[in-house]
């Protein structure tokens, strides 16, 4: 059901190149996405709609979705669902509003100064899939950070669903709940070349966000720079360092909770314990069977993006899982906490038993829109500080200008980039010598 990868022993120096990754990575997606981003591009929302029809079976005659349908959604909500979504935007917005940034005014010379302005980027696209699975929880975590950013115009897409082709009505339910009115039952590449280039439907937006299957992915990286982005947050991914005193139990539930979510998602056990690995792929068979989605799961678990990794020490495990970058990271070890303490590479980091990723999902307050692939290495999920742009203000008076004119002058003229100490010396009647 599970690959093993041995690497007890010395690790090998190509650590990346040995551990599990998928078949189709957003690499290999980007060709099929290309021809997709370049119809919207030409053809705008005509475009949209011939390809919501081709992916996704709907025949829209608009992808906006109307306020009523909003509000009813909000009204037939069941009552347990809505406290548990009030819930998660209440945590969800406590840790992000610790992210806001003040800005910071710094005097370099008497009379000059510095400012780092944070201003929030004008308008984003927020991306809730709804493909596999619905996912009104990626609606809180793309839209708590943008408006706790301050982000002033911000939409909504996700995929139509049936009988109607709305989006889900959870996933409405969700909007209307965090104030968002403007939705578009969009799905996949198309919807993030429609808020890249604007349709007549909808207006272009600066920046997109949000999690996605590979398709949504690779039009991220195919769109940055016409479009910002945040990061490459595709296909789910779980690793867990777990020693001997982990629980089976909890370890496989742990991992097909991830699997569940694409027959691409990854799960990776990393442990010096081959009683454990065993423990676990038992474990595996038993609980798969009982799940409702058993054949995602199971194909998700035998892919090539998935697998259980022996080390000689958890010392040797939190390189591999360093070399690995997972979205999602669990530390099921003895002292967890001091583990987890050295890890380097992750989108996020679960400490011990009481913290699994299903928590992260809904309602830790922590975001669940993170970076995959092993973009982890680089990048960081999504948060208040996605959306806002630092632009320095400088402020220098005359005198403060007249000290650094001559060190100004100097550098120029070793970067034989003379205009730049005239600019200066133009100021001062050109007394200041070249
Ligand atoms: P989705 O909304 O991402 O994708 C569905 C859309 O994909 C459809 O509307 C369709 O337009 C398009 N599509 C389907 N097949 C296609 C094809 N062959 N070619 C081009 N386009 C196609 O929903 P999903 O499929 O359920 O995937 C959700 C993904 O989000 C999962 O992979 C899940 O693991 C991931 N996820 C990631 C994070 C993260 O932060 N990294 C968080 C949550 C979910």
């Amino acid at each position: 059901m599970i690959s093993r990868i041995d690497l007890r022993g010395p690790l090998p120096g190509n650590l990346r190149d040995v551990l599990p990754r998928a078949e189709l990575d957003v690499e290999t997606a980007l060709e099929k996405v290309r021809p997709i981003c370049e119809k919207v591009r030409h053809q705008g929302a005509e475009g949209v709609r011939e390809l919501t029809h081709r992916f996704d079976g709907f025949d829209l005659p608009t992808a906006r979705v109307p306020l009523e349908a909003l509000k009813k959604a909000l009204e037939t909500l069941d009552p347990k669902v809505r406290a548990a979504l009030e819930e998660a935007i209440r945590r969800t917005r406590l840790v992000h509003r610790d992210q806001r940034r003040t800005d910071v005014t710094t005097t370099v010379v008497p009379g000059g100064t510095v400012t780092e302005r944070w201003i929030p980027v004008d308008r984003v696209g927020l991306y809730a899939p709804g493909g596999l699975a619905v996912y009104p929880s990626s609606v809180i975590m793309n839209v708590v950070p943008a408006q706790e950013a301050g982000v002033p115009s911000m939409a909504v897409a996700s995929p139509p669903q049936k009988p109607d082709g709305l989006p889900h009505p959870t996933i409405l339910a969700a909007c209307a709940l965090l104030g968002v009115d403007e939705v578009y039952a969009v799905g996949g590449a198309q919807s993030v070349a429609m808020f890249a280039y604007g349709t007549e439907d909808c207006p272009a937006a600066s920046m997109v966000t949000g999690p996605g299957n590979i398709w949504v992915a690779a039009a991220k990286r195919l769109l940055k720079g016409r479009i910002g982005i945040d990061s490459e947050a595709g296909p789910t991914e779980i690793a867990i360092l777990a020693d001997a005193t982990a629980d089976p139990v909890h370890v496989a539930a742990d991992l097909i909770s991830q699997a569940e979510h694409d027959t691409l998602a990854a799960a990776v056990l990393v442990t010096d314990s081959a009683e454990l690995a065993d423990a676990v792929e038992v474990e595996l068979k038993a609980q798969v069977a009982r799940t409702k989605h058993t054949e995602r799961i199971t194909e998700a678990l035998a892919g090539r993006q998935s697998g259980i990794v022996l080390v000689s020490s958890i010392d040797d495990g939190i390189k591999v899982v360093d070399a690995y970058a997972a979205e999602h990271l669990e530390i099921q070890t003895a002292d967890a906490a001091q583990v987890a303490s050295r890890i380097r590479n992750a989108g996020a980091v679960f400490v011990g038993a009481h913290a699994p990723v299903s928590l992260g999902d809904y309602m830790a307050g922590s975001n669940h829109v993170l970076p995959t692939g092993g973009c982890a290495c680089h990048s960081s999920g999504l948060s208040v500080q996605t959306f806002l742009k630092g632009v320095h203000v400088v402020d220098y008076s005359r005198e403060a200008l007249a000290e650094a004119a001559p060190l100004v002058c100097a550098l120029a003229d070793a970067e034989d980039l003379p205009g730049h100490g005239a600019a200066i010396r133009a100021r001062f009647d050109w007394e200041i010598p070249s």
